[in-house]
């Protein structure tokens, strides 16, 4: 497996990258803008190809490099459910799997620090975002956090977890790089605690300053996903239109979501599902029966259709629609 930690030292964060072996599919964990360069060089040196991207929570103190990836690589961002549902491609319930080639990572809510923030479970190792940090926790007085909800996502979720479960954050401010749980339970001096008010009470008079970039990151970090123009402007079609152009026999009408997705709300009748992750696959397979077809996409929110837009020109596709806005806003 290959697995690398990236520091920011402007604003003191670990980003994640992660991927089976060489030649293989990628995922990177909370990346920083400005670092974005690093990690496409990184996964150009080891034949990487990135295509998920997640952020545990909308970040604060940091513009997140979520919207600059997908914009160069294409890849498929995705946040838990309770992030601003326009803000990635795809979004994530507690307990659902984030997979690629050979990884799967399974999404906690564990709210607290932000209304929005996510854990992912690998195996023998944690991302736990701003909720655990190192000797630490991730502050609760702003974003709608609240100390109440935190306690409960660490006591009662990453707690729980085996001991010698690794725990990498999205901060350090100390120079640390990894714990464990068991390590977390004994020494973190917030976790010893015996009631839920102890330890709102502390996180309730931290008085610490707001971060620096706040103002700046928070807007930017909840305007990443495609606007609903550069949908439009990327051959985008209302339903009305779509269910018009599919009455035609050369139709191939395609829901890019997961299976995942699926289950939680079903296709529109009458598609094919290719997951975006295999579109292009899918594209080099198909080519003869797919020249002289029109093609309409759909997924969740439109931004994967409206890079399935982008990504079918290179194939010279010339007849493509995609729905603006996705299922989720039918
Ligand atoms: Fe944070």
């Amino acid at each position: 497996m290959i697995f690398r930690q990236f520091f920011d030292s402007i604003s003191s964060t670990y980003t994640y990258l992660i991927s089976s072996g060489h030649g293989r599919e990628a995922l990177i964990i909370d990346p920083v803008l400005e670092k974005t360069d690093q990690y496409i060089q990184l996964l150009n040196q080891l034949d990487l190809k990135l295509v998920k991207v997640i952020d545990t929570h909308i970040h604060a103190d940091h513009i997140s490099g979520l919207a600059e990836l997908r914009d160069r690589t294409k890849c498929i961002t995705i946040m838990g459910e309770h992030a601003p549902a326009d803000v990635v491609s795809m979004n994530v319930r507690d307990s659902e799997k984030i997979s690629i080639e050979n990884i799967n990572l399974t999404a906690l809510y564990t709210p607290g620090h932000t209304d929005d923030s996510y854990s992912f479970l690998m195996k023998d190792r944690v991302f736990t975002g701003d909720t655990l940090l190192i000797k630490g926790t991730g502050r609760t007085d702003f974003q709608n956090g609240n100390p109440y909800d935190q306690y409960n996502s660490l006591f009662d979720r990453l707690l729980k977890l085996p001991e010698e479960t690794y725990i990498f954050p999205a901060h350090d401010y100390k120079g640390e790089s990894v714990s464990t749980i068991g390590e977390e339970k004994k020494f973190n001096p917030r976790l010893q605690v015996s009631s839920v008010q102890e330890y709102a009470s502390i996180m309730d008079n931290l008085n610490l300053a707001n971060p620096k970039m706040m103002d700046i990151a928070v807007p930017a970090n909840k305007n990443l996903g495609f606007t609903i123009d550069k949908q439009k402007n990327l051959n985008g079609i209302s339903y009305d239109r779509l269910k018009n152009i599919s009455k035609s026999d050369d139709v191939v009408l395609i829901d890019l979501r997961e299976p995942i997705e699926i289950e939680k709300k079903s296709s529109l009748v009458n598609s094919i599902n290719i997951p975006y992750s295999t579109l292009q696959k899918y594209f080099k397979n198909q080519k003869e029966l797919l020249k002289n077809k029109t093609l309409i996409f759909y997924c969740a929110v439109g931004e994967r259709s409206a890079m399935a837009i982008q990504i079918s020109q290179a194939y010279q596709l010339k007849k493509t629609y995609h729905l603006v806005g996705g299922l989720n806003n039918l």
